[in-house]
């Protein structure tokens, strides 16, 4: 059974779940968009759920956001394909749903009040846009790229034995 994931934003108007087979929270994005709207530690923390079992309670309150991409990577201002999800009391980063891949919804681990499995190494992505004060915690089984890493979420699981069938 894959793992139920349920989660809350602060003040409770939305709550929601969803099962995932890919749980662990190992990949830490150091992007603008993730820092500035769900980042306080530099980073945010992308799980990734099968969006066809999201169900949500107080869905009224949702809001969304689309972040324009303007950077190296996209020097013509391009809006992300990528919905943001918060609630719109309290401000909480709740999930990602990019319909380029529908099959998935990436929960932020910070929005989760199940119990998560520890990561036993992490990656470490986006760091060419980390801001400047954050000295990245990379420990010696940890992955670093400046930019995406090329394995998926569900070949890290897969590869780290913690694939949840
Ligand atoms: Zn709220």
């Amino acid at each position: 059974m894959p793992l139920l994931l349920k989660g809350s934003c602060r003040c409770g108007a939305v709550k929601f779940q969803v099962q995932s087979h890919t749980p662990v929270p190992y990949q830490l994005c150091y992007c603008s968009i993730c820092r500035k709207q769900q980042g306080g530690g530099g980073y945010a923390i992308n799980l990734a759920a099968n969006s066809a079992t999201l169900a949500v309670e107080g869905a009224e309150h949702l809001g969304l956001y689309r972040a324009a991409l303007l950077d190296d990577e996209r020097p013509h201002c391009e809006i992300s394909t990528g919905e943001r999800r918060f609630c719109r009391e309290c401000g909480s980063a709740l999930w990602l749903y990019d319909p380029t891949w529908p099959e998935l919804v990436h929960p932020f681990a910070s929005a989760i009040d199940s119990d998560l499995p520890v990561a036993p190494s992490r990656v470490h992505l986006m760091l060419k846009y980390k801001a400047n004060w954050i000295e990245p915690d990379i420990r010696k089984e940890d992955l670093a790229f400046e930019l995406y890493p090329s394995e998926s979420i569900a070949e890290w699981h897969r590869r780290n034995g913690m694939w949840v069938d």
